[in-house]
């Protein structure tokens, strides 16, 4: 069913959940305490650890309400057909498509964006990246999409300090440009054609381990840079719809602003530089107001024609760490979250 322009008012364009993972062994060898809890579908506690001025401690309970949220023992299948899977069908209707992963580092991105990397078999089947390559490819075979003779291309790449690295191309430095009309252009990114959801495992992994190469510590730098998936359909050449996935740069910025090295200053300043200019573009989605921030940020700028489109769909995944140390980041990234769908 062609999309018509009653539905734009009436359906969603922006969906805000929230995801708690597990406690970790860490957190557990530490008596970690789990803060977090979600009485309902849609609604997640935050138990605030707080002292009296007579230094008796208690808890304070606030409350947030989103469109899910996800407990601990939800999977990312569960997850994925409430967040990603409905933005698959818009790009079939000749829509822009945009899905985040946002939080702290360590809440859970990666684990629900690229699937599983924390143990020996890496497996990044089971990631919102490969479940919605698997759907494009189902939707494929279907008679009315057939019919368009639609081909399907992947492009993965990372924006790292403002620049952008391609994934699978070694992590070449590319320019990004903007013609006359606005329109940007990330100049020799790689867009590889894709015919199953095999293909498009291999590339994953392929960007994975290039994301991850190099790096001394396992979040040194993948934790500070944006990492973007994209899948693209094309008819005849032109682009049909386009679906950018997003595992985001860690949030958790504070502290970099105080530290003696100048780069992790620079780096913490971009990240927040553009985690703000996001807010403001999707707040902003669909309805081109002249001064949205697209160019106060290479993510923003880059996700532009994302953002403007008549049939501009987003979702927000806001992952949260559960244990007590990590409350003061949980309550930032779930105001954040908060603040998409607010006036
Ligand atoms: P981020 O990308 O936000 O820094 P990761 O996705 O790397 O965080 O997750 C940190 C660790 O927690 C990893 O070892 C990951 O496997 C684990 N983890 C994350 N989310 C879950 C979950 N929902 N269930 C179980 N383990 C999880
Ligand atoms: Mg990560």
């Amino acid at each position: 069913r062609p999309l018509t322009s009653n539905d734009l008012i009436e359906e969603h364009r922006i969906c805000v959940c929230v995801r708690a993972r597990p406690l970790n062994k860490k957190e557990i060898s530490v008596k970690d305490l789990d803060v977090i809890t979600i009485p309902s579908k849609d609604v997640v506690m935050v138990h605030e650890p707080k002292q009296k001025v007579d230094l008796t401690r208690y808890l304070e309970n606030q409350t947030f309400r989103f469109d899910y949220a996800f407990d601990e023992n939800s999977t990312n299948e569960m997850v994925y057909r409430f967040t990603a899977q409905p933005l698959v069908e818009t790009i079939f209707e000749r829509g822009m498509a945009t899905c985040f992963a946002y939080g702290q580092t360590g809440s859970g991105k990666t684990h629900t964006m690229g699937g599983d990397f924390s143990g020996k078999n890496q497996d990044c089947s089971k990631g919102i990246y490969a479940l919605s390559a698997r759907d494009v490819f189902l939707m494929l075979k279907k008679p009315v999409y057939k019919k368009l003779d639609l081909q399907v291309f992947a492009t993965f790449f990372e924006i790292y300090s403002g620049k952008v690295f391609d994934l699978l191309n070694h992590k070449a430095k590319l320019r990004v440009l903007e013609d006359g009309k606005q329109q940007v252009q990330v100049v020799g990114l790689q867009e590889r054609e894709v015919k199953c959801t095999e293909d498009v495992l291999k590339l994953i992994e392929m960007g994975n381990s290039c994301r991850t190469s190099g790096q001394t510590s396992a979040n040194a730098h993948s934790s500070r840079s944006h990492a973007v998936f994209q899948i693209i359909l094309r008819r005849r050449g032109k682009m049909h719809g386009k679906f950018s996935l997003i595992d985001l740069a860690g949030n958790e910025r504070g502290a970099d602003t105080s530290s003696a090295d100048r780069q992790t200053r620079l780096e913490g300043a971009e990240i927040n530089k553009s985690l703000l200019a996001l807010k403001e573009c999707i707040r902003a989605l669909g309805r081109n107001k002249p001064h949205t921030p697209f160019r106060a940020s290479k993510l923003t700028q880059v996700l532009r024609d994302s953002f403007i489109g008549e049939n501009s769909r987003t979702c927000m995944i806001a992952t949260v760490s559960p244990g007590m140390a990590s409350c003061e980041n949980t309550l930032n990234t779930l105001r954040y979250a908060n603040r998409l769908v607010l006036e």
